[in-house]
């Protein structure tokens, strides 16, 4: 009983937040001169439990991203639907790619040549493809992974001689930004690098996804090209470690 009790009244909140974002995400669409369905709406779901992750599901959430594989692993058998498509969106490591590839549907950050390959290798065991973004440490920070902006050619050229790895784009998280327009200017750096990306024309992949903006910017990541918004806090409020 104090289980539903508590629960009822988050419910009610994540649907507001749920309603107040996705038309805040139309608006910036229609304003970057594209339309809502171009933008993926992707419920980050770290720390929250599956009675609020499958209630975000009722509401037409369709895809969402954790950052652990364990707990990822440790979710599967609760989620409704279980067939729910699931993005890896947390530093790998290579020793944890065999539980993760056939999981999820994509990994967003692919960040060095080792990684590549043990996803290529896994992937080909177990015979299925597996889409990547490379993940970019664009801001270049000590403290973050994510491949330094000059590693990214290197690393999607090697993703063409991997059969089994669909290289789809980039994704990045910028340094913590005092301004909109500072966000802005890291989000337009993402965005030109994913443009050179595209204009490579890689054999074997398809690039359409620019992961960018989270609770706090996917207004601003929207206005500068994002095509997939990353949102947890906005959406479940805030995360109970
Ligand atoms: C946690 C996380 C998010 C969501 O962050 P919020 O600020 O809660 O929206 C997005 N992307 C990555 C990579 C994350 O780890």
């Amino acid at each position: 009983m104090t289980e539903r009790l508590s629960i009822e009244p988050r419910f009610r909140s994540i649907e507001d937040n749920y309603k107040e974002i996705i038309s805040r995400i139309a608006e910036a669409a229609v304003k970057s001169g594209r339309s809502p369905a171009d933008i993926r709406f992707m419920a980050v779901t770290k720390t929250h439990e599956p009675a609020l992750i499958n209630h975000t599901l009722s509401l037409g959430v369709d895809l969402i991203g954790e950052n652990k594989v364990q707990e990822l692993l440790g979710k599967l058998d609760y989620l409704e639907p279980p067939d729910v498509e699931k993005h890896l969106i947390g530093h790998l490591q290579t020793n944890k790619v065999r539980k993760i590839v056939g999981v999820v549907s994509m990994i967003q950050s692919v960040d060095s040549l080792p990684l590549l390959h043990e996803i290529e290798r896994q992937s080909a065991l177990k015979g299925v493809t597996t889409d990547i973004l490379l993940e970019i440490n664009i801001g270049e920070e000590a403290a973050k992974t994510g491949l330094p902006p000059g590693d990214v050619a290197e690393l999607a050229e090697a993703s063409a001689d991997c059969p089994h790895v669909r290289l789809r784009g980039l994704m990045a998280v910028p340094p913590v930004c005092e301004t909109e327009s500072e966000a802005r200017s890291w989000f337009s750096r993402m965005k030109r690098m994913y443009e050179d990306l595209r204009e490579t024309n890689l054999p074997g992949a398809g690039i359409d996804t620019l992961s960018l903006g989270m609770s706090a910017d996917y207004e601003a990541a929207i206005l500068e090209g994002s095509t997939l918004v990353r949102v947890g806090s906005a959406l479940f409020g805030l995360r109970r470690y």
